[in-house]
Parts: structure tokens; sequence; C-alpha cells
């Protein structure tokens, strides 16, 4: 029977990525988004595929769905520091009222459950590369905890359902991603130096730039969630890219691929911004079969088209 699938957040970044891979698999999509940060021009070209839908719905109200689903992915939420600091106490209510909304559901449908959940549970973390046991280092009143502790209380209220409700559910830790349909606005390193770098604008490098990501191409990204989707695994699982960069060598980076005459600025540090970042993705490569397979070099040169294309 073709397999019926909601997704939270599906006008966003990841949730359209993550609805086209459903389609592509025969699913049947249902995509609730409220628009607060998310685009319908991200979901426009699935308008016409009789197997997808869109409900715009805050889903930290009551969420209704007639009929049969089997999985619910809980994809919605401001992501970026600068959208958690514009809605901070969205942020919040989506991680904490949403999931407990999008949880019930998956408890009355018996469907499974998968939540987006982050490495900003780490924190800025003690321990590098980050692995799943790691309890991490997050402070609960910085601007960040806003959007930390929402996801933390996320993990929280999807074990308890799974242990006190037996919904079957699914954690994954997504690590900085990047790719088309990724706003130009929204405030991330990779779409500011981007777009600074096009417009001939001065990079802005945040401290002194030796912090570190690890970037990691959508479509790998997407992939890998589907894997974790389909396991059985319902401890929290990493998927993310290991390649790690400081901010300054990226945006280097960037300034080569753009052949841009961007000059890089220094500007003060946001507070608590993670040192460094990395994920140990051991657990997805022993349980999942998975690991990245786009490199930084190809995922950047194709995100480059998008971004021009968008600039137009
Ligand atoms: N950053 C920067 N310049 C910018 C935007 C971000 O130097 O214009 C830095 C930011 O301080 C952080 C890193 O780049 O150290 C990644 O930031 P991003 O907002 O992409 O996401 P985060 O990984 O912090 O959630």
């Amino acid at each position: 029977m073709q397999k019926i699938a909601v997704v939270t957040g599906g006008a966003g970044f990841l949730g359209s990525h993550l609805c086209d891979k459903l389609l592509s698999e025969n699913m049947k999509v249902i995509c609730i988004d409220n628009l607060l940060t998310g685009r319908v021009e991200n979901i426009e070209h699935l308008f016409g595929n009789e197997n997808f839908q869109f409900i715009k719905l805050d889903v930290t109200n009551y969420i209704h769905i007639p009929g049969r689903v089997d999985y619910i992915l809980h994809f919605a939420s401001p992501a970026s520091p600068i959208d958690y600091l514009k809605f901070p106490i969205q942020t919040l209510k989506v991680g904490s009222l949403g999931t407990h909304k999008a949880l019930g559901l998956a408890k009355d449908k018996n469907a499974r459950f998968l939540i987006a959940s982050t490495s900003e549970v780490y924190g800025d973390p003690l321990i590098h590369p980050q692995q799943e046991d790691y309890w991490g280092n997050v402070n609960p009143v910085g601007p960040r905890g806003v959007y930390d502790e929402a996801k933390r209380f996320s993990e929280a209220m999807t074990m308890a359902y799974n242990r006190y409700h037996s919904v079957d559910t699914r954690i994954v830790r997504i690590f900085n991603t990047y790719g088309p349909r990724m706003r130009l606005d929204d405030g991330r390193a990779l779409p500011a130096f981007i777009s600074q770098a096009l417009k001939g604008e001065d990079i802005t490098v945040f401290g002194d730039g030796s912090q570190t990501r690890s970037f990691c191409f959508v479509s790998d990204l997407i992939d890998g969630i589907y894997k974790l989707l389909l396991s059985t695994e319902v401890n929290p699982v990493n998927i993310g890219n290991p390649n790690e960069i400081t901010i300054e060598d990226f945006a280097k980076e960037v300034i080569k691929l753009t052949g841009s005459k961007s000059k890089i600025i220094y500007q003060d540090l946001p507070a608590d911004d993670p040192k460094v970042r990395q994920p140990d993705i051991t657990r997805a490569k022993n349980i999942l079969g998975w690991q990245p397979k786009i490199g930084r070099q190809e995922g950047l040169r194709i995100t480059l088209e998008y971004f021009k294309k968008e600039l137009k």
C-alpha cells in the first residue's frame, strides 16, 4: 500500500527537499507549514503532483489530518541563528507545543515519528568531534537557548512518547547543511558569504574566524534522514559531513570559488557561538550504512548556481 507521510515545516529548506525525496519514493506527502520562515516557492513545483498536498497551519495548534498516516516528520522550526533570535517565542513553542501536537498525531495514527533535532543540543561542545552519547554544554539563558533547549525538550518528549506510549520514534541530529533553497537572507555563514561575494560586498567573518563548522550538502543529509526513517534505530543519530573547516578558511574558499574581489572584515562574535563543531558519524555509518558523498567543492558549485539565479 502507498505510504502516507506528514512533513511539518515542509515548505522550509530541509522540509521541501524531504517532500521531494518522499514523493520520489512513491509516498503521498502532506506538507504542513505556517510559512513563518518557510516559503511557497520551495514547494511550488509540487502543486500539480496528485500525491502532494499543502496545508497552511501552525503546528503549535491542534493538528487534524483525516485518514491513515504512516510517517510524521517534524521539521517545523526557525533554524538559523538570526531567525530564532527574531522569533524566540515561536521557536520555543514549535519545539515544545508543536512537538507535543505532532507526537499526539503519531500516537493517534499509530504512525512512525521522526524529529529533526540538531547539533545545537551539544551547545558549545567540550568533546570533539561530537558523539551521540555526549550530553552537551548549553547555556539555557543565552540567546541561542531558545533553539537549543526547544530541541533538547523535543528529544526528551520524543523519548517519553516512545517509552510511555510506545510510539515508534527516530531522532536525527542535523549538523550544518547547505544547498539550493537556503534563503539568501537567513543570516547563516554560507548564504551570507556567497551573497556578499557575488555583490562585491565585504565578507563578514564573526570573531577571528578560527571557529569551525562542518558543512553537509543537502542531498546527502536527506539521504541519511530517509535511511534513518526506514531503520529501527530509536537512539539519536548524527547526520552531517565530518569535513571540518575554520570559518575564515571557508570565507576564503567562497571568495576563490566566486572569483570575487570582496575583502574579509571581522565583526563581533555572537554570544555562545560554538567554537568547534564536527559530527562523529560512526553510528550512522554502522547502523544505516550511510556517509556523505558530495564534497564541499562540488556542493558549493551547485549552491552557487542557485544563488546566482536567486540574485537576478
Ligand atoms: N558567521 C560569520 N559570518 C556571518 C554569519 C555567520 O562569521 O555572516 C559565523 C558564525 O558566527 C558561526 C559560523 O559562521 O561561527 C556558522 O554560523 P551559522 O549562522 O551558519 O550557523 P551555526 O553553525 O552557528 O548555527
